[in-house]
């Protein structure tokens, strides 16, 4: 699906829009042009992303979450829309449809007792009522570790050696009507069969503790039953993009706005949304900008990196010469953790050896970050070049890029807090993916670094690429376009 490009409304239009609906332009010693990374890292406030953020917060008490697909992401693209059109710009909402897993009802029955289990992701519905039978080989994974096992039996597999698809579908072939999956380590067992597959009997998950003792009740009758649902669910990006600048050297900054289900995603990603937002708001201000400034707000990130892949994916199938227009990308996920740290993708792997291709151009657009932060004696650290959010894709066809991460789930380190104060040994976000993501998550301090950070860094590149691609102003860039398939989709997480 093609979606046309967003074009911004005249200067003349934006001028009599701000005149109307910002007051931070007539507030005195505000400045009106911020058009260099001084006055554009002064013109973003902590006092305005907080004020999205609380917007967010609002939402999110209203409906419960901002998830994709959900009332709440809808809202939460509403209120980015209006406040960039508020500021002059046109949005525009690009869908996609993505596949949602649930389970709506589960038991597992052993004997009389029930079993606390979870269904893996992609299990089939099913009630199915039989003798527990380990395979003669435990975790199931040849087919001579099925030799003997009794038709129509439930078997009980060992996590480990192969997927818990390859599980599912030994156990199918075998007879087995349904498999219960127990951990080979201590802990719950959270697992996913990849993808839907007609193949798989219903399949469950138990921990190390439950497996060992259901192992000592073989042959007792265990009733498993789930009603799962895969349903394809409707959602989008909202992208915006400043009238101004060259159209064939765009600089473009990413978030994603949804979070995660019975949550309000406030730091994970209302942060990141919310810096970008108040950066855009404050973009639009400025008289004359070289390169122009797209912005896109990503849907369903946390069910995959949906939304960024669906937007690189159209690009690159519908007008790969876009894509050689980009100059560079940059992500913000996550930017105001509690316990925080002021980390900027590595891209130069000075720190951290990337697990992908880095895209040249990419260190020059992490020194942006990095530059920035040490002509104002701000301490930063380097975090890792993972490909693990919404710069992916962009990455995957060749397009710089770097970001701004104040942690998720990783753990503070003793040097990190000599840098930054907060707790050793606590992770960056104590809240992270919980419904304890609210507003009393952020910390407004990071939030604020990273913000003017973000604003500076935006202003600098619309003015002037030339360190990441030799372009400063007017002239068309050299860069090959893309050929051949578009490389495949890879494990996402934050
Ligand atoms: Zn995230």
């Amino acid at each position: 699906m093609k979606h046309p490009r967003t074009v911004a409304v005249t200067a003349a239009a934006g001028l009599v829009l701000a005149g109307m609906t910002s007051p931070a332009l007539a507030k005195p010693g505000n400045n009106g042009n911020p058009n260099n990374g001084k006055k554009m890292a002064a013109a973003v406030t902590a006092e305005a992303v907080m004020d999205h953020l609380q917007a967010f917060q609002d939402i999110a008490d209203t409906h419960g979450d901002r998830a994709a697909g959900t009332p709440g992401y809808e809202a939460s693209a509403a209120y980015v829309e209006s406040t960039l059109q508020a500021a002059g710009y046109q949005t525009e909402r690009q869908y996609f449809t993505f596949e949602r897993f649930s389970v709506l009802e589960s038991s597992l029955t052993v004997g009389s007792d029930p079993v606390d289990h979870i269904v893996m992701e992609y299990s089939p519905s099913g009630t199915v009522t039989g003798a527990l039978e380990s395979p003669a080989g435990v975790e199931g994974c040849a087919a001579e570790d099925w030799a003997g096992f009794t038709a129509g039996s439930v078997a009980l597999i060992s996590r480990g050696s192969c997927s818990f698809a390859e599980k599912s579908l030994n156990a199918a072939a075998a007879g087995a009507s349904a498999a219960i999956v127990y951990n080979n380590t201590a802990g719950a067992l959270n697992g996913t069969l990849g993808a839907p597959d007609p193949g798989y009997v219903p399949t469950v998950g138990i921990t190390q503790a439950a497996g060992q003792e259901l192992l000592a009740m073989d042959g007792a009758t265990v009733t498993v039953h789930a009603v799962t649902e895969l349903e394809d669910v409707e959602t989008f990006n909202v992208l915006a993009e400043t009238a101004k600048g060259r159209t064939d050297n765009v600089v473009m900054l990413g978030a994603h706005l949804d979070g995660v289900p019975d949550g309000p995603g406030i730091n994970d990603n209302g942060s990141g949304s919310a810096a970008i937002l108040e950066t855009a708001v404050q973009l639009a201000k400025v008289n004359k900008l070289n390169n122009q400034v797209r912005f896109a707000w990503w849907g369903a990130e946390e069910e995959g990196l949906i939304g960024s892949w669906h937007y690189v994916e159209d690009l690159y199938y519908n007008s790969p010469e876009e894509i050689d227009d980009i100059a560079t990308y940059l992500n913000f996920d996550m930017v105001g953790s509690p316990n925080y740290i002021i980390g900027v993708y590595d891209a130069d792997e000075s720190t951290y050896e990337a697990p992908v291709d880095v895209p040249e151009g990419s260190a020059a657009t992490e020194a942006v970050f990095t530059d920035y932060f040490d002509s104002i004696g701000q301490p930063w650290v380097d975090t890792q070049f993972s490909g693990r959010s919404d710069y992916q894709g962009f990455i995957e066809v060749g397009i710089p890029a770097s970001g701004l991460f104040t942690g998720a789930d990783g753990v503070k380190t003793a040097e990190q807090v000599e840098l930054f104060g907060g707790t050793a040994g606590v992770i960056y976000d104590p809240n992270y993916h919980t419904p304890a993501d609210d507003i009393g998550n952020v910390d407004v301090e990071a939030l604020e670094i990273m913000s003017k950070a973000i604003a500076h860094a935006t202003i600098t590149l619309a003015q002037d690429t030339s360190a990441i691609n030799g372009e400063r102003s007017a002239g068309k860039s050299g860069k090959a376009h893309p050929q051949g398939p578009l490389p495949t989709e890879e494990q996402p997480a934050a």
